[in-house]
């Protein structure tokens, strides 16, 4: 092993002794300390609420009225968030792995065996043989710092985030479609619109407080077009329902433009002022009439022409997607063909006109922005453009040919431990097994890794087989900034400090650096220096922060990026005036023809499988699944299937199914229901173990996003007897 570079006396000068691991003493429930103005910590929508904090402990919370995105209203998982504040799980001090499972250990020897097992495994295997994984929940200041520790503390290559199983294929083709991956509008634009198609997106539980957006529109007589597998919540309000087959999304949207060429409904001035290659899209869609739209998608010719004469001549309009068209080998490609229906119209970039795309995870938007991605530089800068990596070289203060190259996505970094390739591994607030397609291979891939740390608060299911767990911080035991899935940057506040003998995240990741040597880069003293550090590397980049402060965040209550000097007032709206971000100003139309699914079904599996959320329940359900009011909510997973369905297999509301895909099985209680199309099954994800939805799910890559296959493949359905 390498030697340690830090005595322990001197451990102990700098960062003081380990305190005695004493067991927490709950809470008295009387009148709080202070009410702390922040933010939820689960989905984008970044609700603004108050903690209650009693004793440095998170005792409950009020509303938060005057925060204008949520103006005091929560979803469910809100409500409850608070009670994981000094749940009996919370990680109190570092683990370190023991013959018969896990023994706790002080922070001397739980870092000093990381960094040791880091130089080890570089010395021996080369630099890109230890990888880091980073999650998009954490803070922008983290994810900034995430990036940087792994190009100069561990100088590999193999640096990716938990948003490669999100945003990445709305992000990549924002930018080939825009030049940039932003939300296009402010949310307050919802309201405005006449029109709005939701696709792919189960919004009233995914995103629940963005419904009330859409309501608010559809009083003032807006007309809601929900497109989706399954009539989730939003699609029993909805105007017109298209109940699309599992993975044809891209020939619905071609079909649909098709029919509005055809009556005219395009605007061509627009257009032509402000597009490229919309003839190529133009002599693509002929072949996608209404009929042989409607043979590919299952979507009737007539529900598809009643879109176009919805969406087409519209006066103004939004279209907001989600996963359900993202999740897909041809994510990137679907997010394109809905965003020709907007750029056709000419509706963007104006109040009640536009497009978004719908952020699942807490930072899905900042998280992507920072430099975590294994092909991205801080402020969106590309890691293969000489002069991007010059500006960041030259920023950190390092020669630029010491900077990694691009290096391996999420999923195929667990592919490469798996092969044997990457022989060590850190991940902070990720846990692969649950959320990664085809788990039995990645638990297989775990158990490979011949160092294994993992940064968290609660033990994952990841988190289990790990060397060394040091025992990070809550969203409210830190402070920061999140940016929304609308752009806006907004402040998270510190509301109490970690328990026992936790330790704030960023000063881990700063103190593995100092011990493999690389303390002069992080010398950070609170988590302010590295959000001013962060908006200084932006600056000039396509994702600008520049001009923003802590003090301007929390005076405006958010700040949309770009924000490049200290008195820009940020931009709600992109694309004003028709000016989009690719160098010549116009946004690019994309032709794609419809392919089929990685995995299509056949006589041996001849049923879709999909996957998703329900309202009580956040991703891997590490938090979520710890905290009892929502796990009465929707204790156990459930495979919804249609009457029809359940009928020709002899199956009953609540019998026990088996669901077999090529890669896996699992076993669980079926849910008859009629809000999902009769070819196909639902399993929500959140569960571990045999309960994991994504023993199922096919691990098939999109070629540009490198986003798996979650939303699509096949399975058959037996009764267990
Ligand atoms: Fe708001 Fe999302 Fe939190 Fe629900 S989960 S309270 S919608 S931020």
């Amino acid at each position: 092993m390498a030697t340690l570079t830090i005595p322990e006396e001197k451990y102990i000068e700098l960062y003081g002794p380990t305190p005695a691991h004493t067991p927490s003493g709950g809470w008295d429930n009387g009148e709080p300390d202070k009410l702390v103005k922040t933010h939820c910590c689960f989905c984008g929508v970044q609700c603004g609420i108050q903690l209650k904090v009693k004793d440095n402990k998170v005792t409950g919370f009020e509303p938060w009225e005057e925060f204008p995105v949520n103006q005091g209203k929560l979803c469910p998982k809100g409500v409850k968030r608070y009670l994981q504040n000094d749940h009996p799980d919370r990680l109190l001090t570092p683990l370190i792995r023991s013959e018969d499972g896990f023994r706790a250990a002080g922070w001397y020897e739980a870092m000093h065996k990381t960094a040791a097992a880091i130089k080890d495994i570089q010395a021996k295997h080369g630099k890109d043989a230890f990888a880091f994984l980073g999650g998009a929940s954490m803070t922008n200041e983290k994810a900034y710092l995430n990036g940087k520790f792994a190009r100069i503390a561990l100088q590999t290559a193999n640096i990716d985030y938990n948003g490669r199983l999100c945003m990445v294929s709305a992000g990549a083709a924002n930018r080939m479609a825009f030049g940039v991956d932003r939300a296009a509008n402010p949310w307050s634009d919802i309201p405005l619109a006449k029109v709005i198609i939701l696709t792919g997106t189960n919004l009233a539980e995914c995103f629940p407080i963005l419904t009330d957006y859409v309501w608010r529109a559809r009083d003032a007589g807006a007309k809601i077009i929900v497109i989706d597998p399954r009539i989730t919540p939003i699609a029993r309000t909805a105007d017109l329902f298209l109940p699309v087959r599992p993975g044809r999304d891209s020939a619905l949207a071609n079909g649909i433009l098709h029919v509005m060429i055809e009556r005219g409904w395009t605007d061509e001035k627009f257009i032509a002022e402000h597009t490229h290659d919309f003839d190529k899209v133009r002599e693509l869609v002929k072949r996608y009439t209404p009929e042989v739209t409607e043979k590919i998608t299952g979507v009737p010719a007539a529900s598809i022409i009643k879109a176009a004469e919805m969406w087409g001549p519209a006066e103004t309009s939004m279209l907001l997607h989600a996963r359900g068209i993202e999740h897909h080998t041809k994510g990137v490609e679907n997010v394109l063909t809905y965003i020709n229906l907007v750029l056709a119209t000419g509706r963007i970039g104006k109040p009640g006109s536009g497009y978004g795309t719908i952020t699942g995870q807490g930072n899905g938007q900042g998280g992507r922005e920072h430099g975590q991605r294994c092909n991205q530089l801080p402020g969106g800068r590309d890691i293969n453009k000489p002069e991007h990596r010059e500006f960041i070289a030259d920023f950190w203060g390092i020669p630029e040919p010491e900077l990694p190259k691009q290096g391996l996505t999420a999923c195929e970094i667990i592919d490469a431990i798996e092969r044997g390739e990457i022989k060590g591994l850190l991940s902070i607030s990720f846990n692969p097994l649950v959320s990664i397609p085809d788990s039995n291979r990645t638990r297989a891939a775990l158990e490979k890794l011949e160092f294994f740390g993992c940064i968290d608060f609660f033990l994952s299911e990841t988190a289990r087989y790990a060397d060394v767990v040091l025992a990070g911080s809550l969203q409210e035991e830190d402070e920061g900034t999140v940016t929304t899935g609308e752009g806006r940057c907004v402040r998270l506040r510190n509301s109490v400090s970690p328990p026992e003998n936790a330790r704030v995240d960023w000063k881990i990741i700063c103190e593995l650096a100092e011990l493999l040597g690389k303390e002069k880069f992080f010398t950070y003293k609170n988590a302010g220096e590295i959000f001013t550090e962060l908006t200084a590397a932006s600056k000039g980049g396509p994702i600008d922060y520049s001009g923003m402060t802590y003090e301007k965040i929390e005076q405006n209550m958010g700040v949309f990026w770009p924000c490049p000097t200290p008195e820009h007032p940020g931009t709600p709206r992109l694309f004003e005036g028709g000016k989009f971000h690719h160098p010549d100003g116009k946004a690019k139309f994309h032709a794609y023809e419809y392919r089929p699914p990685a995995e299509d079904v056949d006589p041996e599996f001849p049923i879709f499988f999909t996957s998703g959320r329900v309202v009580s329940q956040y991703l891997s359900g590490t938090q979520t699944r710890r905290i009892g009011g929502l796990v009465d909510q929707y204790p156990e997973p459930l495979c919804e299937m249609h009457p029809l369905l359940a009928e020709r297999l002899g199956i009953k509301d609540r019998d026990v199914v088996r669901v077999v895909t090529r890669r896996g099985d699992i076993t669980l209680p079926a849910q008859v229901v009629k809000t999902i199309r009769p070819d196909t099954v639902f399993i929500p994800y959140h569960w571990a173990g045999k309960k994991a939805a994504n023993q199922l799910t096919n691990r098939a890559l999109d070629p540009i996003s490198k986003i798996p296959e979650y939303k699509v493949c096949a399975c058959r359905v037996e009764k267990v007897r």
